[in-house]
């Protein structure tokens, strides 16, 4: 029987939060208590990289209790709060960054009046690779990626990993869907950019059999007590992956893309490409 393996969601670590963003905030202290309790149960944590590798190998060689720990966007409390949490256990996690905005705020969270929170630099990030922990992309400038044209979904996609490799002088393998939305563009995009592995969100355990490019992933969110959180591990109330796209998600996107439903969105290459050389002082 295959194993079934918990890919942990997690956005901020951080002790104050708007009230729309709460959900996707944990506190330091309850951060700290989720990875003791994975420490206690003899869980190892590895990288999506790592995963992907033993799902795309015949041997499906993994740790005993592998747990995959993420997180997306990358606020600057990882580096603060999160971090030296994960150096104290000696685990390693996946950091996924929108790479137009380091060292900036994350503006795409203005409709949570979360506009101000402060993002990673890109020597916090250096340091943060060289602590062992993977970083790998979450667009350029976190637009949910199918609800764009191709040409700048693949603007988003290709730019974000040129931009990161550039500053952390390594390949990245890995890319995290914004907001978890995908489709079959988007995914053919993905595995042409040269990625190895690409996450969504799902809420659903994962297995070595699944689609690499539809990771599933399980949010922990801010009232995540222990208790749920041992749940969550064990796969209770959850489904098991894969699960395909449903026909809603589909009607979704639809309303999404009709709706000018986001704020800074770039429409054409150009306008992606401006914006990139805009972040990165050229
Ligand atoms: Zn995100």
């Amino acid at each position: 029987m295959s194993v079934a393996i918990p890919i942990l969601l997690y956005h901020s670590i951080s002790k104050s939060a708007s009230a729309r963003f709460r959900e996707w905030s944990v506190r330091p202290e309850l951060f700290a208590t989720h990875m003791q309790y994975l420490q206690r149960h003899g869980y190892t944590p590895i990288t999506v990289t790592q995963l992907a590798a033993a799902m795309s190998k015949d041997d499906r060689c993994l740790p005993d209790r592998p747990v995959v720990i993420t997180f997306d966007d990358g606020f600057a409390d990882f580096y603060t709060e999160a971090l030296p949490v994960l150096k104290d256990c000696g685990f390693t996690a996946t950091l996924f960054i929108v790479t137009g905005l380091v060292g900036s705020t994350s503006r795409w969270l203005l409709r949570e009046r979360e506009g101000n929170r402060l993002m990673l630099s890109w020597d916090q990030i250096v340091t943060i690779v060289s602590s062992g922990i993977e970083c790998g992309t979450h667009g350029h400038t976190h637009v949910q990626l199918d609800t764009l044209s191709p040409a700048v979904a693949n603007a988003e996609i290709t730019c974000s990993k040129a931009v990161l490799e550039d500053k952390i002088g390594r390949e990245v393998s890995t890319i995290a869907y914004p907001n978890g939305y995908h489709s079959s563009t988007v995914l053919r995009l993905v595995k042409q950019a040269g990625y190895s592995s690409a996450c969504a969100v799902k809420n659903a355990m994962s297995a070595v059999t699944d689609d690499r490019f539809a990771l599933s992933r399980i949010i922990v969110s801010g009232d995540t007590g222990v208790q749920e959180f041992a749940a969550l591990l064990s796969g209770q109330g959850l489904r098991v992956a894969p699960v395909r796209e449903r026909i809603t998600t589909k009607g979704w996107r639809f309303v999404r893309r009709s709706a000018g439903f986001f704020t800074q969105r770039p429409r054409t290459v150009d306008q992606l490409e401006a914006l990139r050389n805009e972040r990165s002082g050229k």
